[in-house]
């Protein structure tokens, strides 16, 4: 059975019988990808403009970062850390130059990195700002999305993600997104240690932010002394037109946390950043993981890193995210309501047409050739690997417009 090819309708029967049912994907079964492109069982190609969350930035299967796993894992793989390894200290001393801090504690997914960012605000609120024992309290977004552990449902308002997993972790204030003042007032209470934000709502259906949004709360974050977190695992390595979607705004946040594409959707890697003051205030055993830092992680991520950069990323998605706004925002459909984003990170809002939705507006896209899922019932975001050409957005726009108007 295991070598055995097998047909989508299989391979959808398996995963429904045997697998929980915590996904609805698309009805799409992929079985290789290269670049931009993903191809199904049946040997249909599909334009990728979900990049798994962004995670594959760099394009799937990057020859060079592949190449970083194949080298590594036949070397040495795990060895805990437990031991010292030759390749960790090369990676800590690449991702802390390459990012511009002190010092990075190495996790695997994105959620680990937005726990060890939540452990990391209240060890130092004890132990450098002075807040009392078991007072801290971390201001956080309305319409968040920091990953799933019992912690982070614990602040989030989508009932999807939080209902039946109480009782929950207390000491979490919530604001709504994109409304300095509500930081202001919040952080009037002297026990607050930080302020984690995603620097546009990717989950929530990619809201970015007006302008100058950043740079105030992270202004008031330093008056008051209070940790400025940046969820970037989604807006980060390129995917906003610069490296980080900070940069936009020239913030240089307190606790930078990635995940996601600083992998390029090879192996699960994940990073928090810190300066000194800030992460040494975790000693030995009070935080780990046994996968975190290891050497097939570090190796893969340099070679992702490098991607970006020698690849120029960053400003290929700045044009090419402009170009596809445009695009998008000169077709003529009564369904698309509005247009949005930074760099390739974007979304459309469609209004239901005779009964027709994003459900159905994605499986159209996808008899055409693109890959897109809906979020939140009417928003459909679309984040192609940044390796996408200008010609190859054009025929995606095509693809885009074909398929909305097909419904009207
Ligand atoms: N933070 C943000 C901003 C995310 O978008 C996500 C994933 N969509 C996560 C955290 C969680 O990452 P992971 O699924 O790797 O745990």
């Amino acid at each position: 059975m295991t070598n055995e090819k097998i047909t989508s309708q299989q391979a959808m029967e398996l995963e429904d019988k045997h697998g929980a049912h915590n996904y609805h994907p698309l009805p799409v079964v992929l079985e290789r990808g290269e670049g931009v492109f993903v191809w199904d069982v049946e040997g249909k190609r599909y334009y990728d403009f979900l990049s798994a969350y962004s995670a594959v930035n760099q394009g799937h299967c990057h020859p060079k970062i592949v190449q970083a796993l194949i080298d590594q894992s036949k070397k040495l793989a795990l060895t805990s850390r437990a031991f010292y390894n030759d390749v960790l200290g090369v990676y800590e001393k690449y991702v802390t130059e390459y990012f511009g801090y002190d010092k990075v504690l190495p996790m695997n997914t994105g959620a680990e990195a937005v726990e060890t960012s939540l452990k990391l605000c209240r060890k130092w609120a004890y132990k450098v700002k002075g807040i009392p024992e078991n007072q801290a309290k971390i201001v956080v977004c309305d319409n968040n999305f920091h990953g799933r552990t019992t912690t982070i449902v614990s602040f989030s308002n989508d009932p999807d993600g939080y209902g039946d997993y109480g009782p929950f972790t207390p000491g979490f204030i919530r604001i709504p997104y994109d409304d300095v003042d509500a930081l202001a007032e919040a952080l009037k209470d002297p026990n607050v240690a930080g302020f984690l934000v995603e620097p546009i709502q990717g989950e929530a259906g990619v809201y970015v932010p007006s302008e100058g949004y950043l740079a105030a709360t992270y202004k008031l974050c330093k008056e008051h002394n209070v940790l400025f977190m940046a969820d970037e695992v989604q807006t980060g390595i390129a995917r906003t037109g610069k490296m980080l979607a900070c940069d936009h705004e020239n913030v240089r946040p307190d606790v930078l946390i990635l995940g996601k594409a600083i992998s390029g959707g090879i192996y699960p890697v994940s990073a928090v950043l810190a300066d000194d003051e800030v992460m040494l205030v975790i000693k030995p055993g009070q935080h780990g993981s046994t996968f975190g830092g290891n050497p097939v992680a570090a190796k893969v991520a340099m070679a992702a890193l490098d991607v970006i950069k020698d690849e120029k990323l960053a400003e290929r998605s700045e044009q090419l995210g402009q170009l596809l706004r445009k695009e998008l925002n000169a077709i003529q459909s009564t369904m698309i309501t509005k247009v949005r984003g930074k760099g390739l990170l974007n979304a459309i809002v469609i209004a239901p047409k005779n009964g027709k939705e994003a459900w159905d507006v994605c499986l159209k896209m996808a008899e055409n050739g693109l890959l897109a899922k809906p979020t939140h019932g009417d928003i459909i975001r679309f984040a192609p690997p940044l390796v996408i050409t200008e010609e190859q957005i054009m025929e995606c726009v095509e693809i885009i417009r074909r398929s909305v108007q097909s419904f009207e």
